[in-house]
């Protein structure tokens, strides 16, 4: 079971950003809300919590500290940009070196480029380090998202689709799926111990047939899971 701790930036008082008639707070929930729905829709074996689910104010720290005695395997924090440039960025703690954070960062970053591309050209300001409180209190490891600029028109423009942020949402959640390695919902194979039961496993557990295969011999029926493999005593 993996845990992963999404964080929805700043909340309640704290608006964030603000820019083009969007506070910053709103479009973060949104986006940490798909990348919930994503992961819990298409993965298996995990728990997502989140800082936040409705507009309410969270320090830094506790955002941490909650995660922390929590035990999340990843944090993911989510926000928005401003300033008035463009483009999608990310960034881990400034004195990460090159370890499972770097690649946490790396998954993440790929897969929010690849997906904003589809909705047209993007710069992509790269894989960024700095002294960010989530980032530095965390215990685990931790990568913080800026998409696009909210005082950006073209960037506000696409923050304002509700498809493209359904789209920013599911690359968080593919990004996460491929670093932590999540086995994706309908991939699980069942395993029965002989072939002259499928028919009656699929009917009974209502399992598609091609999701079935034989046990080992030797594999006992009573383990219910073996790796990705959950096995089905024989009825
Ligand atoms: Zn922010």
């Amino acid at each position: 079971m993996k845990k992963i701790w999404i964080d929805a930036g700043h909340g309640g008082f704290d608006s964030g950003a603000v820019g083009n008639s969007l506070r910053e707070k709103d479009v973060t929930l949104q986006l940490v809300l798909y990348t919930q729905s994503y992961l819990e829709q298409n993965y298996q074996d995990i728990e997502v919590r989140l800082t936040r689910s409705t507009d309410v104010f969270v320090s830094l720290s506790e955002r941490a500290k909650r995660a922390n005695s929590w035990g999340a395997d990843i944090f993911v924090s989510i926000h928005v940009n401003a300033g008035g440039g463009t483009g999608f960025e990310t960034y881990i703690y400034q004195t990460t070196g090159l370890n499972q954070t770097s690649i946490l960062q790396k998954a993440l970053h790929t897969e929010i480029v690849e997906s904003i591309r589809k909705y047209g050209s993007i710069v992509d300001r790269g894989l960024k380090k700095a002294n960010y409180a989530v980032l530095r209190e965390t215990t685990m490891s931790a990568v913080l998202t800026e998409n696009l600029f909210i005082d950006t028109v073209t960037d506000a423009e696409q923050l304002k689709k509700e498809n493209f942020l359904h789209e920013v949402g599911g690359a968080h959640a593919r990004g996460i799926a491929k670093y932590l390695d999540l086995p994706s919902k309908g991939n699980t194979l069942y395993v029965v111990q002989a072939r002259d039961t499928f028919y009656s496993i699929s009917k009974k557990y209502n399992i598609p047939v091609q999701q079935l295969q034989c046990a080992n011999p030797g594999v006992k029926p009573t383990m219910l899971r073996i790796g990705q493999h959950i096995i089905i005593p024989i009825v």
